[in-house]
């Protein structure tokens, strides 16, 4: 078997669902990214636009990379709950521990038994945190194609797919890029977003997103999106839940040590019960610490606004009385949504 070879199968017994080797090129979606950069649709997240440039290349992350070898986990869970009254749902991928960390473990594991297969080789794992456009690279590696909703899709396995890669120092043989797409006259996810964020099928404006209306935005949330995000707490997987290359089960048992069904479903009222203190306990160690309390509990409160009933009230009013001026008026603002709906004066 060759090393090319030898390394994909060593990256599948490492527990990765996909695998495949891409040349070390300009990301093929560079030119992409710049105009959606330019149009300003990368909203707040402005790491994105200060390393702009390095995202052209993967040499800018690891000079002497000459492959990239993506691989992919499935994280769609076998089972879905139903939704409850007060409870919000987060999206599949952060509903257990940060996907960040099990994955640079497994990436790192990895790349010492690249490196015992022959002297020299070196790599560096890269998820979501370094400037590299790992779409591209995985449809380049032949792992899927761009659905119209921006996700890889893989014909297999699905869209529910985390991407990790491993940049090495030597030359391998690449996979056959994907060249076909499968969404065929298909428009599920681009009419099923509930706040419109696709200007065009393909292209994302993430400041209409609810994962970076939730996640990435520091301030308040325009009022015009707010119904939208129904009881999102925490992203958001409606573009995908409706795809139809999601429904097959889900083959991503092997990944149950990213799952922890009480992070699946938070109950709101219980949310904005929690201390700082207690808050930084159940989150520090999981995705949903990025936006910090302040954002869950803005979050938090448009949903209970979204959803809630008049016993989330006293809580609500509660939260009219928190440090924070971005979590004092999104209570507000569910207090007037639930006594709209529940007509109490
Ligand atoms: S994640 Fe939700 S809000 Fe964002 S594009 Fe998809 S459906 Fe729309
Ligand atoms: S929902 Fe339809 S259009 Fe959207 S990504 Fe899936 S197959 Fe493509």
């Amino acid at each position: 078997m060759d090393l090319s070879a030898r390394i994909k199968e060593l990256a599948i017994a490492q527990g990765f669902d996909l695998a495949g080797i891409a040349p070390a090129v300009e990301a093929d979606g560079f030119p992409r990214f710049l105009a959606w950069l330019d149009q300003g649709m990368h909203g707040e997240m402005a790491y994105l636009a200060r390393l702009d440039m390095a995202h052209s290349h993967p040499a800018s992350i690891f000079p002497e990379v000459k492959s990239v070898l993506v691989t992919a986990i499935n994280y769609k869970p076998s089972q879905e709950e139903k939704p409850a009254a007060n409870f919000g749902r987060v999206a599949r991928y952060a509903g257990g521990a940060d996907y960040h960390d099990i994955l640079h473990e497994k990436l790192n594991r990895l790349l010492e038994q690249i490196r015992s297969l022959q002297p020299g080789i070196e790599g560096r794992g890269v998820v979501d945190t370094a400037p590299l456009l790992e779409r591209d690279f995985a449809r380049r590696a032949g792992l899927g194609w761009f659905g119209k909703n921006t996700m890889l899709i893989n014909p297999r396995q699905g869209s529910y797919l985390l991407l990790g890669a491993l940049l090495l120092n030597i030359e391998l043989t690449p996979d056959p890029p994907f060249e076909t797409r499968h969404c065929g006259s298909c428009t599920a996810c681009l009419s099923a977003c509930p706040t419109e964020a696709f200007p065009q099928p393909g292209v994302l404006d993430a400041r209409k997103c609810i994962s970076y209306l939730t996640i990435e935005l520091k301030g308040a949330i325009a009022e015009e999106f707010r119904p939208g995000m129904g009881d999102w707490v925490f992203g958001c997987d409606i573009c995908q839940e409706v795809c139809p290359w999601n429904r097959k089960p889900s083959p991503g048992e092997n990944w149950r040590e990213f799952r922890d069904p009480a992070m699946e479903r938070l109950n709101l009222v219980e949310l904005l019960r929690l201390s700082e203190e207690e808050f930084r306990h159940r989150f520090r160690d999981t995705p949903m610490w990025r936006p910090r309390q302040r954002g869950i509990l803005r979050n938090a409160c448009i949903a209970l606004g979204n959803t809630g009933n008049p016993e989330a009230l006293p809580d609500l009013e509660q939260a009219c009385l928190n440090k924070e001026p971005l979590v004092r008026e999104a209570a507000q603002w569910a207090i007037d949504r639930i006594n709209e709906r529940f007509s109490i004066f």
